[in-house]
């Protein structure tokens, strides 16, 4: 039995946790979990727990439904929100094969595989989300618009609110699970929040992520509201993104700073940068996958809608931050598109595989883009070589199903599977008459 494993039998015996909660994911990003008793731990370390894959989104073909989830014991922790004596407790797991194979549909091996990639080029894939969320007063009724906790705008201090009061229960919740968070604020919608938690390499900030989550629609429940991560609840104000700020390192160095490079920009950061633009519209459908996630990339909202690259651009894609010429460590990138309702896993593992194809592929970097590039002309983006991120679930969905990144990074199954899904998603969302139809037509037509 290794040391992390011994650590964790003692540790359900010395806070006396009577449920061990075994997590994991599934392709489109929803958690699932099952609860076993403290007895069966020692055999779910060594032989897994058996459950049906068929029955799980995204998992497998019903004539190869067995699948095996395998705790692992380094992301043990207490669930603050629950009794703490007895108390309940978590694992996120692998899932595998019942020949002990890792399963081909597990979005945590299909991020593994993209993370021992880079490692055999000698890097470490470092993630920082800015998570951005709605606070809502009314349960979740689809046929009542949601009613936000506030009127407040970005960065609003406002006096006894349910926002801030939520932000600190949530953010005392996250550190006592071992999530660190930088920064948190009230953002530009209303009763729409933002937590941005710290650095942390991919694996374990995604599943912070799907952590997170669950702490925050925990918190909210708590305090009689709810919360919510649709990329774009309004028409009126902007959407949730999770914008996402990257990094890889080579041992302790931080490969994207060169202290003698124009802009400390090292040729790595540059590479990275050019894989990112080009692998842009195939990996899109991925970053955001909702039908819902392309009203927040319609324009505007700070959220981007084109293709390039700027130093401290909002309206860019991929925005480089000015940090201190003293801060070489925390050199970074940041991807805009993402909002908070994808796979991390699946999201983290493409974001690098584009960057990483960008590095061996010695890409060019296009000149970065100095103006808000909403406000230029479409003959004035074309001439600066400006091209758009996909308009809807479909372009993104045939920019995927053309790209060789995608297929090899997420492997076939998980391509197919996706592919599938979202064609289907996008196909009832097309057949929808929508009431601003019925508004603006039915008077005239
Ligand atoms: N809510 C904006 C988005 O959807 C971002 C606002 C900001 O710059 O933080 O991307
Ligand atoms: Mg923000
Ligand atoms: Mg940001």
């Amino acid at each position: 039995m290794d040391k992390q494993t011994e650590f964790v039998l003692r540790a359900i015996e010395e806070r006396d946790v009577r449920f061990v909660r075994l997590w994991f994911t599934d392709v489109l990003g929803f958690l699932k979990s099952v609860a076993i008793a403290p007895a069966e731990l020692e055999g779910a370390f060594t032989e897994g727990i058996g459950f049906d894959g068929s029955a799980i989104e995204g998992f497998a073909r019903v004539y190869e439904s067995d699948m095996v989830a395998s705790p692992d014991p380094s992301t043990f922790q207490v669930l603050p929100w629950r009794d703490q004596k007895p108390a309940t407790a978590r694992m996120f797991c692998d899932i595998t094969m019942p020949d002990g194979s890792p399963s081909y549909a597990d979005p945590r091996y299909v991020l593994k595989r993209a993370l021992k990639k880079a490692a055999d080029l000698g890097f470490t894939f470092y993630t920082h989300p800015e998570v951005e969320f709605f606070l809502f007063k009314n349960p979740v009724d689809p046929s009542v618009p949601p009613v936000p906790v506030d009127h407040s705008g970005y960065f609003d201090h406002t006096p006894q609110s349910l926002g801030s009061d939520f932000r600190r229960r949530a953010i005392t919740m996250l550190e006592q699970m071992g999530i660190s968070v930088e920064f948190s604020h009230h953002e530009g919608g209303p009763g729409q929040q933002e937590i941005d938690l710290r650095y942390a390499d991919a694996l374990s900030m995604a599943d912070n992520i799907m952590t997170f989550r669950v702490v925050v629609k925990e918190v909210a429940l708590s305090q009689g509201i709810h919360a919510s991560f649709m990329p774009k609840p309004f028409t009126e104000h902007p959407g949730s993104g999770m914008h996402t700020h990257v990094s890889l390192f080579e041992g302790d160095n931080n490969a994207f700073y060169d202290a003698s490079a124009e802009n400390h920009l090292s040729k790595v950061a540059r590479y990275f940068i050019a894989g990112l633009l080009r692998h842009a519209c195939e990996i899109t459908a991925v970053t955001n996958q909702w039908v819902n996630s392309y009203k927040r990339l319609a324009g505007g909202g700070e959220a981007p809608s084109y293709v390039c690259w700027g130093r401290n651009n909002r309206s860019a894609l991929v925005r480089v931050p000015m940090y201190k010429p003293n801060k070489g460590a925390s050199a970074r990138v940041e991807l805009r598109s993402i909002d908070s309702a994808a796979n991390p896993y699946l999201a983290f593992a493409l974001m690098l595989a584009a960057g990483l194809a960008g590095i061996e592929g010695e890409y060019e970097l296009p000149e970065g883009a100095e103006d808000d590039v909403w406000s230029l002309t479409e003959r004035e983006r074309q001439a600066l070589g400006i091209s758009p991120l996909p308009r809807n679930l479909d372009e993104a969905v045939r920019a995927m199903e053309n790209s060789e990144l995608v297929a090899e990074t997420l492997g076939e199954h998980v391509y197919d599977f996706f592919l599938r899904n979202k064609r289907a998603e996008f196909e009832t969302y097309r057949r929808q008459v929508t009431p601003i139809e019925l508004q603006t037509m039915l008077p005239v037509l």
